[in-house]
């Protein structure tokens, strides 16, 4: 039974970790309690299962497109019949590929990615 609960605590810090690729402890674990709440389970009654199983499915806001899904870069110019900004080039958001909200697969591809970034830029 303690191996069980210890397996589970394992898990649910290595997801915790993963997500600090793209979300503050605190967010993450904001988004773990209120994925919890929205299927009806009260955090202070919730299982070590029900906590471990919403970490696997907790998102959050992508830090990349602040969750517009859209990534965005060179000059910017100001529409003047939309009264809007815009830039000169635009795309899906590789980070949350245009979900606008980031979940484990994201994490555990932009961690790999940015290691690769790193690697090939030294
Ligand atoms: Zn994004």
């Amino acid at each position: 039974m303690s191996n069980e609960i210890d397996a589970i605590r394992a898990e649910f810090k290595t997801l915790r970790d993963h997500s600090g690729i793209s979300a503050t402890r605190q967010d993450w674990y904001r988004a773990v309690q209120d994925l919890l709440v929205s299927r009806s389970i009260p955090c202070s009654f919730a299982t070590p299962m029900q906590w471990l199983e919403a970490a696997r499915d907790a998102t959050t806001e992508c830090d990349r497109c602040s969750g517009t899904g859209d990534y965005r870069w060179g000059s910017q110019t100001y529409d003047i019949t939309m009264k809007t900004w815009k830039s000169a080039h635009s795309g899906v958001c590789f980070r949350c590929e245009g979900k606008g909200k980031q979940n484990q697969d994201d994490y555990r591809r932009n961690y790999i990615h940015t290691l690769y970034m790193i690697s090939s830029a030294v």
